[in-house]
């Protein structure tokens, strides 16, 4: 497993490395965003840990740029704790998001769970799925709409996924919430319909008149038939 560590400042970094590789990661440690999209496209790592203030590009501009090209999971790091950075850092694909300070130990688990998503993704589905001019590649997390890619974030990626799994049929909002956040719907309703509306975006549909996913009020969502 490879952790792209992107962190200018040395002080963090040096420790960071050390306990991760204690944890059996492979680690590579860049000190700029240029640098991190390089690694990304040729050291293939299998997440990312993303400080948001780097001495060259702004963390989200790296996050987006990334997601042009890759779905690997995305941990945004930063010591900015506003709502309005959690939200744009989640919209532009990251997919998960720590405060410093954090506890090496809540690293871990973060790590840990978005790799296991990520994994479990890959192993529930081989092939591509396609609907309409959509096609859904789960192997390397690329979503094309005709020729167009389009950079959804995990858990926009993981929605559709669940709705084109299964043509024609409703996929419950207590099913979605479950299989992408691992949660009870009562704790994840709001998120569900967040992420639903940025996909809904992503895709140029609306949900009054949906061409790709449709509303079936009080019970979940299905594909637009
Ligand atoms: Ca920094």
């Amino acid at each position: 497993m490879r952790v792209l560590v992107v962190e200018d400042e040395f002080g963090i970094a040096k420790p960071l490395r050390n306990a991760l590789e204690r944890e059996g990661y492979m680690v590579s440690v860049s000190d700029t965003g240029q640098g991190a999209i390089k690694l990304t496209k040729t050291w293939k790592p299998d997440v990312i840990l993303l400080d948001l203030m780097l001495p060259d590009i702004d963390g989200r501009e790296v996050a987006k740029q990334i997601r042009a090209f890759s779905g690997v999971p995305i941990i945004m790091v930063t010591a900015r704790a506003e709502e309005s950075d959690r939200i744009v850092g989640l919209e532009i694909g990251a997919d998960d998001y720590v405060t410093k300070p954090y506890s090496l130990g809540e690293l871990m688990a973060r790590i840990r769970a978005v790799t296991r998503r990520a994994k479990g993704t890959t192993e529930t589905t081989t092939g591509a799925l396609t609907f309409k001019d959509l096609m859904l590649e789960p192997d390397t997390y690329r979503v094309f709409r005709a020729e167009e890619q389009l950079s959804l974030s995990q858990k926009e990626f993981e929605i559709l996924r669940m709705l084109m799994e299964h043509p024609g049929a409703v996929v419950s909002r207590a099913d979605l919430v479950h299989g992408v956040w691992n949660l009870p719907l009562y704790e994840g309703s709001k998120t569900l319909d967040v992420h639903m509306s940025w996909l809904r975006r992503k895709l140029g549909d609306e949900a009054s008149s949906p061409e790709y996913i449709e509303t079936v009020r009080g019970v979940g969502f299905r594909l637009a038939t």
